[in-house]
């Protein structure tokens, strides 16, 4: 006991706390009304029961760098109790560490209380991964077990000023994304972060300090210890940022592309799929940016989509019949990367779904191309069409077909059908080349 609080006052290294800077409007440049309503709120509510509450992590950094955040979450020196008794509508989540989940508005704001960071006592893998890091401190503490400089600032919103505890505010003004402590301790405690320091710098346009980069490559290795459920949390991150096409490349350059994820060898080792994943990837960045919604089933299908349709190949060469040859490489290939990406039912489902509809826009004559507009995933399904057109696997006028049939009138739809018959002499005639249901060849 005695001995564990000695350690804790004469803690020195690269945990220790260091002393706090606090910045000033003119420096920082974050509006209070750039903090929303309900971050704000709930700040001014602790600091009025004489606690103390900032906006911090993300939010803070994106605010500097000029990037609108993605929410906003509070830290405070107040215990999860005395959170929820201040605010109604709260709830207390989590076993291990405990948030409070506070409602305003529509708003759901997180707030954390300040964490201490572990010491020789915490609980590690052999690898030195830690895997529980539970108690509470002091707020320079908060500040010292964050992972990078630039993600431990604290913003107050009623005194407007920046709380930097590692000079995070200047590595943000000068472009460099810093560790906190010994990078390569730090990747030892918890590997997830060289993809976390990838994903930033993509993200922020900002380079990797030296002493941070120089041992991803050789630690990269230590990511297949860590589970590979929480590996797809930051997957979906990395590709759903908004600056996915960034993130590939920088992971390329960081010698990161290999054997790391397999969902990365996945898109980044398949030449021919190569230009239709980075056009997946380029339209999911700018839907992302606008705020549309973005589907993980639907870009899990694009990743995954020319591992398919070779497989789909290879089996019609041996003689199946295309559908249920289609079924069969769907089946095979999903059955083999769902484990590996830990990828969930659902979302295997919607795979599943925007790929089986994709022959069926072979098919314009007939009843066959209405039913095919009533399908629920219509939309998915045609959205994908248009990417393999644009990546040159099928000829762009079938996309141009689907788009103008979508939008026309009854006429005009009649127009646009193709006769049966002449659908049928078609089909005699390149039997064996490109029948419809079969993709283009891929040097097409
Ligand atoms: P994003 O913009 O994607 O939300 P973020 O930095 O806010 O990025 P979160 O996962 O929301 O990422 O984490 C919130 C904060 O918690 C971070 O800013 C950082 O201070 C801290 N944090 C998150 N992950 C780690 C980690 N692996 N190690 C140390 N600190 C972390
Ligand atoms: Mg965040």
């Amino acid at each position: 006991m005695i001995r564990k609080l000695l350690r804790r006052v004469f803690r020195r290294g690269p945990l220790a706390e260091h002393p706090v800077e606090t910045i000033a409007a003119n420096r920082h440049g974050i509006r209070r009304e750039q903090v929303s309503p309900g971050a704000r709120r709930v700040c001014e509510t602790l600091q009025k029961e004489g606690y103390r509450a900032y906006v911090v992590g993300g939010a803070v950094r994106d605010l500097i760098a000029g990037i609108e955040p993605k929410d906003f979450d509070v830290a405070t020196d107040a215990t999860p109790d005395q959170v929820r008794s201040l605010f109604r509508r709260s709830r207390i989540i989590g076993r291990r560490f405990q948030i409070v989940h506070v409602m305003q508005g529509a708003e759901t704001l997180e707030v954390s209380t300040f964490r201490a960071a572990h010491d020789e006592d915490t609980l590690k893998d052999e690898h030195g991964r830690v895997l529980r890091d539970n108690v509470w401190g002091s707020m320079g503490a908060d500040a010292a077990r964050r992972d990078f400089t630039i993600n431990a600032l604290y913003y107050d919103p009623v005194r407007e000023e920046v709380l930097d505890y590692h000079r995070g505010v200047e590595d943000l003004q000068k472009k460099t994304l810093r560790m906190i402590g010994d990078p390569r301790l730090r990747f030892r405690e918890d590997p997830v972060r060289m993809l976390r320091a990838v994903r930033l710098a993509a993200k922020l346009g900002l380079r990797l300090d030296p002493k941070v980069e120089a041992p991803i490559a050789e630690m990269a290795k230590l990511i297949d210890n860590v589970p590979v459920a929480r590996l797809f949390d930051e997957m979906l991150k990395l590709l759903f940022s908004g600056y996915a096409v960034e993130c590939v490349k920088r992971l390329r350059q960081e010698g990161l592309h290999h054997g790391l994820l397999p969902l990365l060898d996945v898109i980044l080792e398949q030449p021919l799929g190569e230009k239709f994943v980075m056009l997946s990837l380029a339209s999911t960045d700018e839907r992302v940016r606008a705020g549309k919604a973005v589907s993980p089933g639907f870009l899990f299908a694009t990743l995954l989509w020319h591992e398919a349709l070779a497989n789909w190949a290879s089996r019609k060469k041996a003689g199946e019949l295309p559908m249920p040859a289609l079924h069969a490489a769907m089946d095979a290939v999903l059955d083999q990367q769902a484990e590996k990406l830990a990828i969930t039912r659902r979302i295997i489902g919607d795979i599943k779904e925007i790929w089986a509809l994709q022959p069926r826009f072979e098919k314009r004559s007939g009843r066959a191309p209405l039913r095919l507009l009533e399908q629920p995933r219509f939309r998915a399904a045609w959205d994908f069409l248009v990417l393999r057109a644009a990546s040159g696997e099928i000829d762009g006028e079938l996309s141009e077909w689907w788009r103008e049939f979508q939008e026309a009138g009854d006429d005009r739809r009649n127009e646009m059908l193709l006769p049966e018959a002449a659908k049928k002499r078609r089909r005699s005639r390149s039997r064996g080349r490109n029948t419809p249901g079969n993709p283009a060849p891929e040097s097409a």
